[in-house]
Formats: structure tokens, sequence, C-alpha cells
């Protein structure tokens, strides 16, 4: 059986892994990757002699796939913990805790967000209860259109989009509730009687797992491993086009033919390669939009003082260009012991491509500046690394999950093609390596009926 498994991201090194570990040497497998370099948006770099991501550094704890991959590749003791140090927000120039007990920044009760948002705003959450909602069962709207009429405009910008922002670059006006909180929805569903209610069941149940995971020596150190595992032929720096059926399979330039085919490529490329052959999945696709984004990973001398968080994320509307700094060495023990400080600065917010424009030396010099801004201490990088990511996240738009449910059976119905991705199920790593795994099993159930 010759399977093509076009992009190496995670999405689709998994999908190879898996389709190798099932059928073995009956498999004749090819890979195709546009870049010269596997892993996609995941990227390790160097900085002052020690590897450091560029683009994902953790996955979220409480999903298993990556330590599930982790222990199938023998890697277990590359699986590392934060520290448990919380983050900070920076809001109206200064900085603020986290708010504890919010559904990704949406609070159940005003105190999580005092300190944080006006007396007007406090007093709008403490009296959302007694207001009747209005939810269209089965519906989605944008998380600002939500919290905004529930909760008012600071909680939107203060506490929600600090970490909609980290997830998917995105801004609470481009991020659907269905999509992106599932779990709200669910219980908006359900009869919630007003927003507070619907957060306060929507919220897990406390738990003492780590909130975050992490790979000791990146995650080059997982894709590396995976790629050995599938064992494909690797075909690199080669552009995938112009998919077409034959009478057995599919045919793909430049690879030629075969019997099936795994596209784990971002949606707009998925749209293109779906055009001609599946084009109601085509279409579909092609209505997810993505947002780019930046990083700064930038090695201070050990000693510089900074605070006891894990980072700091920054409020919309503040006069700063980034928009999350990741303080690596507080937050990760396992970079604690380094000879360096490593902090990783992100920019990058829906809509605004502009910083794509900058150079490295003038994304370095934002970067330290607004990081002395946040902290208030001198910041003199004795090196730095600069990612940047164009079009790196999709958007999970409002009626994102009809689109997928639109590729997916229109995909569904075609024999020997399946597809996988961050625009899918979730743009976290594991949600992207579930994907993967679910495309192979396709192609393997398509094979054996
Ligand atoms: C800055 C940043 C930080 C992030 N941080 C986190 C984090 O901390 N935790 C977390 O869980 N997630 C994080 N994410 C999200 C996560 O990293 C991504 O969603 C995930 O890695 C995407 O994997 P993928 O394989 O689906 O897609 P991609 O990584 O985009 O892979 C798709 C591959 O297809 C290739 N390709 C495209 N077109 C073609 C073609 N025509 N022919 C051949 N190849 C093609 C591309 O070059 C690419 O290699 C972050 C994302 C970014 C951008």
């Amino acid at each position: 059986m010759r399977v093509v498994v076009v992009g190496a991201g995670i999405s689709g090194l998994v999908a190879a892994y898996r389709l190798r570990a099932v059928l073995g040497s009956e498999l004749e497998l090819v890979l195709v990757e546009r870049r010269e370099r596997i892993g996609g948006t995941l990227h390790t770099g160097t900085l002052a002699g020690g590897p450091v991501d560029l683009g994902a550094e953790a996955f979220v704890g409480r999903r298993p796939e990556i330590p599930a991959l982790l222990g199938e590749l023998g890697l277990e003791d590359q699986l590392v913990h934060p520290s448990g140090l919380r983050p900070l927000i920076w809001s109206g120039g200064t900085a603020h805790p986290l708010p504890t007990g919010t559904l990704m920044g949406i609070p159940a009760q005003a105190e999580s967000m005092a300190g944080l948002v006006d007396e007007a705003t406090l007093r709008q959450i403490a009296e959302e209860p007694a207001r009747p909602l209005h939810w269209a069962p089965g519906g989605d709207i944008s998380v600002a259109e939500l919290v905004a009429e529930r909760f008012g405009a600071q909680v939107v910008s203060r506490s929600v989009e600090p970490l909609l922002g980290g997830v998917y670059a995105g801004l609470a006006n481009s991020i659907g509730v269905r999509s992106a909180l599932p779990g709200l929805a669910a219980t908006l569903d359900a009869g919630a009687a007003n927003l507070s209610q619907a957060v306060s069941r929507a919220l897990p149940p406390p738990s003492t797992a780590p909130v975050f995971g992490g790979i000791r020596d990146g995650y080059r150190v997982l894709l590396d491993a995976l790629l050995a595992a599938a064992a494909p032929q690797l075909d690199i720096d080669t552009t995938a086009k112009d998919l077409t059926r034959t009478s057995h399979g599919w045919r793909l330039e430049p690879v030629g033919e075969c019997d099936a085919v795994v596209l784990a490529t971002p949606a707009p490329v998925t749209a293109d390669l779906l055009d001609s052959v599946v084009p109601e999945a085509a279409g579909a696709a092609a209505r997810i939009e993505l947002s780019s984004s930046a990083v700064v990973a930038l090695a201070l001398p050990v000693d510089t003082p900074l605070p006891e968080n894990s980072g700091i994320l920054v409020a919309t509307g503040e006069s700063l260009r980034a928009k999350a700094f990741t303080l690596s060495s507080r937050k990760w023990p396992h970079l604690a012991g380094r000879d360096v400080a490593v902090v990783r600065a992100s920019f990058g917010r829906f809509g605004d491509d502009s910083l794509l424009a900058l150079s490295d030396a003038e994304l370095i010099a934002t970067a330290t500046e607004d990081l002395a801004t946040v902290t208030g201490i001198p910041v003199r990088p004795v090196t730095a690394a600069v990612q940047r990511w164009r079009g790196g996240l999709p958007q999970y738009a409002p009626g994102h999950t009809e689109l997928v449910s639109t590729i997916e059976s229109a995909v569904a119905a075609v024999p020997g093609l399946a597809v996988a991705g961050a625009y899918l199920h979730g743009v976290g790593v594991p949600a992207c390596a579930a994907s993967g795994t679910a495309a192979a099993e396709r192609i393997l159930a398509g094979r054996t009926n």
C-alpha cells in the first residue's frame, strides 16, 4: 500500500507514525513537506547554546496524547512540568495577578475580577444573574459578543483576550463560543439561566494535575523520534499540488500515484488541494482564516531580577507591541539551571500582520523595551532568536464547528482520503496529534473494509 502524507507538522508526523506502526513493511510511505525542515509550527531553535522552542513550548497537561507518545517512543524522561508560578496580566499600565476561577478569563463571579476591572464592571458582573439571558441552543456567537454584553468590555479586553490571544493569536470577536469553549456552549444549550451560572457549571473540577507539560530538550526530540519511527521517504522542500482521482486511488504532484492520501496541511492549502476532488470540503476549509505571530526568545544575564511569575499577559488596548511574555526560566525548572535567563516575547493578533514587516533587530528591540516596561527592570539581552509564523494559527470563528462537520463529512464520503490539522478540533499540539491519529485510523479502516 502506498500512502502519501502531506505536511510534516505534528499532525502529519503522528499520522505517518500510526500508519507505519500498523502496516509495518507493507506500507510504502511518502511524507511531503514544503519547508526545508519538519515540524511545521513546532520548531526548536538554539539560544545561548541551549535548545529553545520558538513555536509551541507547552501542551495542556490534562490531555493524554503527548505523554502517551513520549511513552511509546521511549522518551518518558523528556516529560517536564512547570514550576507552578502564576502569570500576571498587564492592564492599565500595571501588573495584576491572573484571575482565578475563570473559564478562558470569563468569570463566574465578580470577586474573580476584583482589582482588574473598575467598580461599574464589578457591579455589572454581580448583577448579571438577575438579567434574563437569550441564548439560542445550538447557536454560536463570538466570545466578545457574549461576554461584553453580559459582563462588560473590560472583562473582554483585560481578562478574556489576553488568554485567547495566547491560544489562537485571536481576538474575542474573531473566535466563536462553541468551538473555543465547547463546555460553556454545552451548559448554555442545557439551559443555564445566565452566564455566571453557565461558567460555574462549565468550570473543570479542581485538580492537582499540572496545567501544562513540556519537553525538556524541546519539541524537536518528539518530532525526530516520530520521523524515525515512521521511516517515510521524506520529500522536504517539496510542495504538493494538483490532487486528482485515478481509477485505483490518487495522483498528487510531484510524488505521483498512491492508494491513499492524508492532508495534514493548513486550512487554505487543504482547500486548494481538495478543490477539484471534494469541492464542498474545499469551500468550507477556504472559509477558515489564519492569524500570524512572531516569537522572540531573549537570553538575559542569569542574575536579571525577573518577577517570580511564569509570565506576563498583556491586555488589549495597552500601548505595547508584545502580547505576552513567558518568563521561561521561572516557568520551567529545567530551564532555571542554564547560565542565562530565558524569556519569550510573543507578538501577533488576528487582523494585524504588521509585525511580519519588522526586521529581527526591530522585533528584538521592541521585545526588550516592552519587557522592561512590564517588569520595571533594565533588560539587556546577551543574545536573541526570532521566529515569524505567517498564518500560523487558524481562527475558530463563530460557526467553525459547522465548517468542520462539512469538511469531515464530505471527506468521509471519499475512500482513501483523510484530513488532519490544527483547524479541525483544536489548535493545541495534543488536539493536532489526536487529529493525526484519527486520520491514520480512517485510512486503515478504509483498507480493511
Ligand atoms: C507561536 C505559536 C505558539 C504556540 N504555542 C502552543 C503551545 O504552547 N501549546 C500548544 O499546544 N500549541 C501551541 N501552538 C499551536 C500548535 O503549535 C499548532 O497548532 C500545531 O503545531 C499545528 O500542527 P499541524 O501539524 O496541524 O500544522 P503545521 O505545523 O502548520 O504543519 C503543516 C505543515 O504542512 C506543510 N505544508 C503546507 N503546505 C504544503 C504543501 N502544499 N505541500 C507540502 N507541505 C505543505 C507546512 O510547511 C507545515 O510544515 C502554538 C502556535 C504558534 C504559532
